[in-house]
């Protein structure tokens, strides 16, 4: 779910085939606009909702999470030595990585990066420990390649997420380490590939776990990096799924219910999704009900919701069955190493992508809440019920289609990358709230980033909705500052996390890296050498990025965050 325009990504880079690339883009996306349905166009052009990565419709999926094992190509590593083989790997990885980078519109993701790669590496008959310094060479150009390539549509980065935790052999271990590590001391700027932690009981969770230490070492580096970012494993949501098939996408894109077969993430796609703007709708019921009670709006909200998620469903639909029909050859990557769950090359396009899932997200419930009841929805009881209620009701009508369609419909709690600002600017121009006072629409169901709840309040109000929002969510605790050395903290915060249901967790502060000596901490003022020529590191939409580069509603929520 990315977006390449000049001002949509917040990763972008300037170069002469991105500013072509981005032309073809808006030419492209006017063109499909134009192709549709003038309602569907309607509600995305007039912002009740917005139809992400428009230029790639019907022509390719979102996101995927490799099956890298069930074909691995050994045979290309015949005859080598092992240090051959090792950076052979490693090279293949990257290769693999851009390619796919250019054949799908969104990310990337290992789901035992740890684990997996062992095991390879066994089958190779390379013995990791014994080559651990080429090892941690090829690990530090991994990252290194993950960070700095800016080449995907002419301009931007690979938005790459590593899976780790889980792999107890000595191999796996050491793989996880070293990611770690070289990612701990690879510089403050930094900042990709996405790391995800898993945790879980009884491999890492608890002191006497054998991978306790490792998941230390991950929240010191997160207390550095604000990477990894946390899959919590034990939750009620994902507890009954076997925590090797889980993975996530940096984004949040959550896959793991099939209809076509066992729970798990692995082969498996997002193939589309659509955000409501949730404030847009509760702004026009309490319009239309000035005088109506909450109840009344609420009602009427809810109405209106189904009316455009009913539209939502038949753009879906669409565009999955154009997916469905795209020309195979756009894919030769995924045929080459049959990354997905079934063969694409036997089942064809179809049978691959009905693994995957379509997504109906929504943006804005804080704001929508406000709208309706005039209050905070996480400072009043009665009101987060309702709101907890409503995302329940969201979630049954995408069950309901699930069910009759026979297609893995999803729930997603958007992450409201360039929606969140896009949304506000048009509300704007139709209403006039206070709750667009701040240029932005909160994320998903979030409280609010300066609400300044406690950490483990916040946790506690928002894992329920993780349990609702199978189509991927994300909570994150904000920091002031770098927690340096302090493990334990977020190790706490991560108990408290689980205990309440939340399923992926991050954790975020203000990072500032000074451009012209390198300190790095949080200042205006670089408190070594005095320059105010001030780098900005802070997280959009799941994946950290610089601030120079953001929309402009990112710019705005990253402003008015508040410690939690
Ligand atoms: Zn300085």
């Amino acid at each position: 779910m990315k977006k390449q325009n000049k001002n949509d990504n917040a990763a972008n880079r300037k170069s002469y085939v991105g500013h072509v690339f981005n032309i073809g883009e808006k030419r492209e996306k006017e063109a499909v606009l134009n192709s549709l349905n003038p309602e569907w166009a309607r509600l995305h052009r007039e912002g009740y909702i917005h139809i992400h990565d428009l230029d790639a419709y019907g022509l390719t999926y979102n996101c995927l999470t490799f099956d890298i094992l069930s074909a691995f190509p050994y045979k290309n590593f015949d005859g080598l030595d092992p240090e051959e083989k090792i950076v052979g790997v490693f090279d293949f990885i990257k290769e693999m990585l851009a390619k796919i980078g250019n054949e799908q519109s969104g990310g990337m993701s290992f789901a035992n990066f740890d684990k997996d790669f062992a095991e390879i590496f066994a089958k190779l008959d390379v013995k990791v420990l014994e080559n651990h310094a080429i090892f941690k060479a090829c690990i530090r150009s991994l990252i290194l390649w993950c960070n700095n390539m800016h080449t995907r549509m002419g301009q931007t980065s690979y938005y790459v997420t590593f899976c780790i935790g889980l792999g107890t052999t000595n191999s796996a271990r050491f793989l996880a380490h070293t990611l770690i590590d070289c990612f701990y001391n690879a510089g403050d700027l930094v900042y990709k590939p996405n790391i995800v932690f898993k945790v879980h009981k009884g491999i890492n969770r608890f002191p006497e776990d054998p991978n306790f230490d490792l998941l230390e070492e991950a929240l010191l580096c997160t207390a550095k990096k604000m990477i990894p970012t946390y899959l919590l494993c034990d939750c009620e949501a994902d507890r009954n799924t076997d925590p090797e098939k889980l993975s996530i996408m940096g984004c949040r894109t959550r896959v793991v219910d099939d209809l076509f077969g066992e729970a798990g993430a692995i082969g498996r796609s997002n193939i589309d999704n659509i955000s409501v703007n949730l404030p847009r709708l509760a702004l026009e019921s309490s319009a239309e009900l000035v005088d109506g009670s909450f109840k009344e709006k609420l009602d009427l909200f809810k109405k209106k919701w189904l009316e455009v998620a009913k539209t939502t469903k038949d753009i879906l639909l669409d565009r999955y069955e154009k997916t469905c029909n795209a020309d195979i050859e756009l894919f030769p990557t995924i045929r080459q190493y049959k990354l997905t769950r079934e063969d694409i090359n036997e089942v064809g396009l179809r049978g691959t992508f009905r693994h995957g899932t379509l997504s109906i997200g929504f943006i804005g419930l804080s704001e929508a809440m406000e709208v309706l009841s005039g209050k905070k929805y996480w400072n009043d009881d009665s009101v987060y019920n309702e709101a907890l209620n409503f995302v329940k009701y969201m979630r049954n009508y995408l069950n309901e289609l699930r069910d009759e369609y026979h297609l893995n419909f999803s729930l997603l709690a958007t992450s409201g990358e360039y929606i969140s600002g896009r949304f506000v600017e048009i509300d704007k121009k139709l209403f006039d709230s206070p709750v667009m006072k701040k240029d932005y629409y909160t994320n998903s169901f979030h409280v609010d980033v300066d609400s300044r709840l406690p950490a483990y309040k916040k946790l506690e109000l928002e894992g329920p909705f993780h349990i609702l929002s199978n189509g991927g969510c994300i909570s994150y605790i904000e920091l002031a500052e770098a927690p340096f050395g302090n493990a334990e903290g977020l190790d706490e915060l991560v108990e408290v996390a689980i205990n309440s249901g939340v399923h992926y967790l991050g954790f975020n502060f203000p990072k500032d890296v000074c451009k012209q000596c390198g300190a790095a901490g949080t200042f205006d003022v670089c408190p070594e050498c005095g320059s105010k020529e001030i780098t900005r590191i802070r997280r959009v939409s799941g994946y950290l990025e610089i601030q120079d580069y953001f929309t402009k509603g990112k710019m705005h929520e990253s402003k008015n965050r508040k410690t939690n």
